[in-house]
């Protein structure tokens, strides 16, 4: 299959939008997930589960679903493979993701494949998630270990009082992973977590669960040891409840109704969460933009993923004095995307994942059209390409009113809003609840920055919309305000899944007044050292 899938690339007579034949494999091999199984923890006789192929509307592969008793044998087996896993170095650790990094580059055509069949997402759009998997397993393989070793740190009195830092694992990480970038939210927090030592047990969305377990497979060529990261299966509802009583730390990545809800739940268990959660993202494209680059940028932005990304674009704020230029640009490179449900490389944007989030975004712009939006371009469900398809599409004079404004649709959909000043569109940018990325588009980089540091999200850029702060991985990434809780990526990423503890020996002065000393005596003696400390600056 992956050699096939290789050089699978589509020809360029194929036109822009073709109907569904899809001439390659639809549907997931059944020897492979059969075998890929065997990282899941599911009983003798599961209730199955069809899912579907986006691309098709067919079947993808049928799944055997985790009770709640699964869910606990897989937190037991985590839990003792933890123990020794814990007790090797952070250096040995790290082994394995090196050579995870590797295999992730070299069985890149396979995972992909399934990816895409999976989720029916275009090809360019799994190898973004694919390089993420690289790049951050890199990252902490070489930076971890420094960051995980002992500390010492200058104690109350120094030499006398010797204090040292441990990191300790938290123990076992719950993961609920969704379905939008599957071949990266499956591992991408988990390699982080067992760096630190711990054993992971990971729920992907149920519709992407092989690719996940494609990605805990490739861990375990790597080195990772059997059963210390175990996959359950379900939906989330009713499994998710479940694997968040059980954990020593939660790792949720959806929407904000959903984060809430396990907030709520970590809460009542006193253990920590991060949650990365929804956008609803601006960029802002300044009168002194380039603006061939900003229309490739918000193109890229708005229609990566088929709009399905958290850190994607649903805001286009532009200049009043470039609006038409920009919108000349900007409309040429939407409508020439190439849709085609094709697995291997040559689509511009891919497929919606399910009926579900077609209904979503086809709900999202009738609401809006309904409410006096102009389409500039799309605007509807495109079932001749495929039956979750539906076409990038480009709004003007949407108003407060309209879902499409304030809400996340998470689909191919950009609205277009006009601003006058600096000021106005930082207004515009912060003018909603959620706080995950936003972006500037300028010449002028030194007003771009300023810029951007008053945009109230977790990651700005400029002069690109999402790639510059995510593959930025030694810097955090997370959201601000309803956008989430914690932060991935960075010392942040890394030291979250780390119980840290202090350790401090006392010599000789102890703190108690020395006998034949009143306390009042002590304490001035005390005061004293204090007093003497600051001035020699040695505290
Ligand atoms: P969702 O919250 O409905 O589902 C997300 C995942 O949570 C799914 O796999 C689902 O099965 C599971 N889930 C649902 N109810 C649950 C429960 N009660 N307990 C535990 N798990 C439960 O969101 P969705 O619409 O399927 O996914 C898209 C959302 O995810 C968007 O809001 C998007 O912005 C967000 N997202 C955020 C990031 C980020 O890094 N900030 C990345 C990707 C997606």
């Amino acid at each position: 299959m992956s050699a096939e899938a290789d050089v699978r690339t589509l020809p360029d007579t194929v036109p822009p939008q073709v109907p569904i034949r899809v001439q390659n494999p639809a549907a997931l091999d059944d020897a492979l997930v059969r075998r890929l199984l065997r990282h899941a923890v599911v009983g003798a006789r599961p209730v199955l589960h069809d899912t579907v192929a986006p691309f098709t509307g067919e079947r993808a592969t049928t799944l055997p679903i985790s009770t709640e008793a699964d869910v606990e044998h897989a937190f037991a087996m985590s839990r003792r493979a933890q123990r020794a896993w814990a007790q090797r170095t952070p250096r040995e650790r790290a082994r394995v993701l090196l050579r995870f990094h590797d295999l992730v580059l070299a069985q890149q055509a396979e995972v992909m494949d399934v990816a895409q069949i999976e989720t029916g997402k275009a090809r360019r759009d799994a190898y973004e998630e694919l390089a993420d998997c690289a790049l951050t397993s890199r990252h902490y393989a070489r930076v971890g270990p420094r960051m995980l070793s002992s500390e010492r740190h200058l104690g109350v009195f120094p030499v006398l009082t010797r204090a040292t830092l441990h990191h300790h694992a938290k123990g076992v990480v719950g993961i609920i992973s969704p379905w939008n970038y599957p071949i990266s939210l499956a591992v991408t927090d988990a390699l982080p977590a067992l760096l630190a030592g711990n054993g992971v047990v990971l729920r992907p969305d149920l519709q992407t669960t092989v690719t996940a377990l494609r990605m805990v497979d490739l861990l375990v060529e790597a080195g990772l040891p059997e059963g210390l990261m175990n996959v359950v299966i379900g939906d989330g509802p009713h499994i998710g409840p479940h694997v968040v009583e059980r954990a020593d730390y939660v790792m949720f990545t959806g929407s904000t109704r959903v984060g809430r809800d396990i907030a709520r739940r970590c809460g009542e268990r006193l253990i920590a969460c991060s949650l990365e959660l929804g956008g609803k993202n601006a960029v802002v494209v300044r009168a002194d933009a380039d603006l061939e680059r900003s229309a490739e940028i918000a193109e890229r932005a708005s229609f990566a993923n088929a709009g399905q990304l958290c850190i994607g674009t649903e805001r286009v704020l532009v200049h009043e004095s470039i609006v038409d230029d920009f919108l000349r640009l900007f409309l040429a490179r939407v409508e020439a995307l190439r849709l085609v449900p094709y697995v291997g490389w040559g689509a511009g944007m891919g497929s919606l994942v399910s009926a579900r989030q077609l209904e979503k975004v086809s709900h999202h712009v009738d609401d809006a059209v309904a409410k006096g939006a102009r389409v500039l371009t799309g605007g509807q469900p495109l079932p001749d390409v495929g039956p979750f398809y539906y076409a990038p599409t480009v709004l003007a004079d949407v108003t407060a009113e309209m879902a499409v404004c304030r809400e996340e649709t998470f689909g191919p959909v950009a609205s277009v809003y006009t601003f006058r000043t600096d000021d106005d569109a930082v207004a515009m940018a912060n003018d909603t609840e959620y706080g995950l990325n936003g972006a500037v588009l300028t010449r002028d980089t030194r007003a771009g920055l300023a810029l951007a540091r008053r945009i109230h999200a977790g990651t700005v850029n400029v002069n690109e919309a999402y790639g510059a702060t995510w593959g930025s991985i030694s810097a955090p990434m997370g959201g601000m305000k309803d956008s989430g809780l914690g932060r991935r990526h960075g010392v942040e990423g890394l030291m979250k899944y780390t119980e840290p503890q202090t350790v401090a020996v006392q010599s000789l002065i102890g703190f108690g007044s020395p006998f034949g000393r009143t306390d009042e005596q002590w304490a001035g003696l005390m005061t004293t050292a204090f007093k003497a400390l600051k001035t020699l600056r040695v505290k």
